[in-house]
């Protein structure tokens, strides 16, 4: 089985990429069956202002319930999440979301995700978010970006101070990383810039990204997007370690946002070329492809047995 943890459907389109299409459920389909995926998590989008972009409002689902409720329709192939922002309910520490839980749970969401809230990790409003997904079994993705202007995600500074903070006052959530700010972190020379981008060259000594998974039981990472796969092959032998030394802490996905050819991601084929070529073995293969994703989504396994 295969699961890609990180998909988003709609418009997502902004004014430089006006000539991409949107994902629809109908493609996101035709793709998982094109690479061989059997389940897509969805992470509904945009809850935040910052993850607003124009075209998006204009789609045929705009808004995150219009995608749950599009989504239920493929119960064979797409995992639900929900999505909040943490300043939601009064934009106070002490908001309540569990009347919103019960209605993601009745609708069959078993995570929240991905957060985009351009706010610090350990704002106390992002605190009392995590620690109510942590009494209700949800994991959490979370956009993680960099500090500066047109930002969106929560962000932290070169050593995630503010993340530790939060890992301290928030110890029975999961938490999924993903994104700049924290695949940035796997070399220990990361500038604030670098949380914002894609560095490259070798990894010389570990960052904070091999600190986090090795200390913290709870946090785990999806290798989507550019962030991720730019991560495992800026130092390709590096790399290799990595997947290997981190095996049981890794998800595969993608964070395809646009529904043409050119939108599609490497990652798969990249895990597929370290397989063949023996860099990585069937069960570390296994773990990352899906059976991590087994062990985070406790409530989807408890729905499908
Ligand atoms: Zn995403």
């Amino acid at each position: 089985m295969i699961i890609d943890m990180h998909t988003h459907v709609g418009d997502l389109r902004a004014p430089g990429t006006m000539h991409r299409e949107p994902v629809t459920f109908e493609n996101l389909i035709a793709r998982l069956d094109d690479e061989g995926i059997d389940r897509a998590v969805l992470l509904p989008w945009p809850t935040s202002p910052e993850g607003v972009q124009f075209p998006g409002l204009f789609q045929t689902q705009p808004d995150i319930l219009t995608q749950l409720r599009e989504g239920a329709r493929y119960p064979d192939r797409i995992i639900l999440f929900g999505n909040a922002d943490p300043r939601w309910a009064g934009n106070t520490p002490r908001a309540d979301f569990s009347s919103l839980f019960e209605r993601f749970v009745q609708m069959g969401c078993v995570g929240i995700g991905e957060l985009s809230a351009y706010l610090p990790y350990d704002d106390p409003r992002v605190v009392n978010l995590f620690q109510q997904c942590g009494e209700w079994d949800f994991p959490v993705t979370v956009h993680a970006a960099g500090p500066g202007e047109g930002q969106y995600g929560l962000f932290d500074e070169p050593g995630s101070p503010h993340l530790l903070s939060l890992l301290e006052q928030a110890p029975g959530t999961i938490l999924i990383e993903h994104g700049p700010g924290f695949w940035a972190q796997i070399s220990a020379d990361v500038t604030e810039a670098d949380m914002r981008g894609y560095p490259g060259g070798p990894v010389r000594t570990e960052g904070m990204v091999q600190r986090l998974l090795r200390d913290f039981p709870n946090v785990y990472a999806d290798i989507s997007a550019h962030s991720g796969y730019n991560a495992l092959t800026r130092d390709p032998e590096y790399g290799i370690r990595f997947l290997n030394e981190f095996a049981d802490k890794l998800l595969f996905g993608t964070d395809v946002c646009f529904g043409d050819d050119e939108g599609r991601m490497p990652h798969l084929e990249y895990l597929n070329e370290r397989l063949a070529s023996g860099d990585i073995s069937q069960e570390v293969y296994d773990k990352i492809t899906h059976r991590n994703a087994l062990k985070v989504l406790k409530r989807w396994k408890a729905n499908s047995s």
